[in-house]
């Protein structure tokens, strides 16, 4: 099976110290093929993802990388978007001159504010009905490929609230998987939430899996979100098994934002 790492970060992301070097190494050491670097990005300067991203010095590690693990593992310029579904003018400037791979776009805030504290001491329905509300225009509006960690808010709002029943919300989580199909905008299996003790369970979970393919969703990328390098491609393996449960039959990456599907044989 070619494995694939397609969300991680390195210290391009305001909050990651992991030199991409170093994550490198211990990808090859695990045996995996090809990953993708997803830095995070902003045009909004209210958002803490602002300002820290520096595409000189993240596309010349790039380069050095590439060449110095020729052969050995492939690795893609990848970004990772909070809501590129607002601003849309400024993110196309910013990135349209920019030779990027992949692009994941992420609800990581609503109206500016951090989905940890937005919860607040809202309801947890109406914390969980607000987060996906904001996917939909995610998935309706933002030019990207994937849609990271699509149930992100359980990983915040799990200790508090408790998880969200997947029946409460089927209408707007079709609504939005449709949107995705429609628009061939695909969906990534965030293994992230499994290491997480409070969480227990990747973003998203296997219900919305299953519901995307029976929806005629065909575009799955696999990440560990991981930013760290002793943590590069945690639990990937229980990824593969949840693709496969759901019924998909290959695994994608990007090259240029073009896609190509990879079987999923395991
Ligand atoms: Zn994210
Ligand atoms: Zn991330």
């Amino acid at each position: 099976m070619y494995l694939t790492e397609y969300h991680h970060h390195t210290d391009n992301s305001f909050d990651s110290k992991a030199r991409m070097e170093d994550v490198c190494a211990e990808a090859v050491k695990r045996g995996i093929d090809e990953i993708c670097f997803t830095e995070h990005f902003s045009v909004n300067p209210n958002l803490p993802t602002y300002g820290h991203l520096d595409f000189e010095q993240y596309f010349s590690q790039i380069h050095h990388v590439q060449d110095k693990y020729r052969g050995r593992l492939v690795i893609k310029a990848g970004i990772e978007l909070c809501e590129p579904h607002l601003m849309k003018d400024e993110y196309k400037q910013a990135l349209q001159e920019l030779e990027l791979d992949f692009i994941l776009g992420s609800v990581h805030n609503i109206n500016e504010i951090k989905l940890r504290k937005y919860m607040g001491d809202k309801k947890p329905f109406e914390v969980y009905h607000d987060y996906f509300t904001e996917v939909y225009k995610l998935v309706s509006e933002a030019d990207i490929d994937v849609i990271a960690h699509l149930d992100l808010m359980k990983r915040y709002a799990m200790e508090s609230k408790g998880n969200y029943q997947f029946d409460d919300f089927n209408e707007i989580l079709e609504a939005i998987l449709r949107k995705a199909v429609e628009r061939g905008i695909g969906i990534e299996i965030n293994t992230s939430g499994i290491s997480n003790m409070k969480v227990n369970e990747p973003f998203p979970t296997q219900s919305i899996l299953k519901l995307y393919k029976s929806l005629g969703g065909e575009i799955l990328t696999i990440g560990s979100d991981s930013h760290r390098v002793e943590t590069v491609g945690s639990n990937l393996d229980e990824a593969l098994k949840m693709a496969k449960a759901a019924g998909f039959r290959y695994i994608h990456t990007f090259k240029k934002r073009k896609v190509h599907g990879w079987p999923l044989q395991i």
